[in-house]
């Protein structure tokens, strides 16, 4: 099948399958919302850290400090206790100060909307300045994690080694107004059905496109 069609019924059939199994990601969007200081913050606290532990220290730290500002100005010490429980905590402490820093004295609160400028936020690289794009802005960019990375050349849409050249490839095959959607569908399936140990393709959707299954059933 023609690259593009597939992402596209990819895209269409996940929009039917994913929200109804409330994948950890579904809630991580909850917490944040529209809102720039928290898709900032959770951006920042999800690097290398699975959503089923971001999301709690994402509220209790959205509880203690409910503006940019109180979190800049926090003692360096507490934000860390704030943050345990999740990987890298400490070093992550500090990007969350300086970045709130920066949010507030250089951007007033908002996010910039070019990618080149959102990784100069400590902590914030492609995945996340792409996150930031989709989500903040409306942006159509394609976030590229772990499970998007996996599961793209599962499905035989990509063949690549690293996520870098997988954003690139799935850009030049989903059309505007399905690639902000990419990240939240393959993110959810892989956070529930396309397990990377254990796939269990007999509850998935997209068997019949997916090179591997087909491989693996000798179709
Ligand atoms: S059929 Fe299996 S390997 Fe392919 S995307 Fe679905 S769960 Fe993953």
């Amino acid at each position: 099948m023609d690259p593009t069609r597939k992402v596209v019924e990819v895209v269409r059939r996940l929009e039917r399958f994913v929200p109804a199994l409330e994948p950890p990601v579904h809630r991580m969007f909850e917490v944040q919302g529209r809102d720039h200081y928290r898709i900032l913050v959770c951006g920042i606290l999800s690097a290398r850290s699975r959503d089923e532990k971001t999301v709690p220290v994402c509220r209790r730290l959205f509880e203690r400090y409910p503006t940019p500002e109180k979190l800049a100005r926090a003692p360096l010490s507490e934000v860390e206790e704030a943050l345990k429980g999740i990987g890298l905590h400490r070093q992550k402490a500090k990007y969350l100060k300086e970045a709130a820093r920066m949010l507030v004295e250089d951007y007033g609160g908002r996010l910039p909307d070019r990618l080149e400028e959102l990784v100069k936020f400590p902590g914030v690289g492609r995945k996340v300045a792409n996150v930031i794009l989709t989500h903040a802005h409306g942006k159509d960019a394609v976030a590229v994690d772990t499970h998007v990375h996996r599961i793209s050349n599962l499905l035989g849409l990509v063949q690549t080694r690293r996520p870098e050249e997988t954003e690139r490839e799935l850009l030049k095959i989903t059309p505007d107004g399905y690639k902000r959607k990419v990240n939240y569908l393959l993110v959810g399936l892989g956070q529930t059905i396309c397990d990377p140990k254990r796939p269990k393709c007999e509850r998935c959707p997209l068997k019949d496109l997916c090179d591997f299954y087909l491989s693996s059933v000798g179709g």
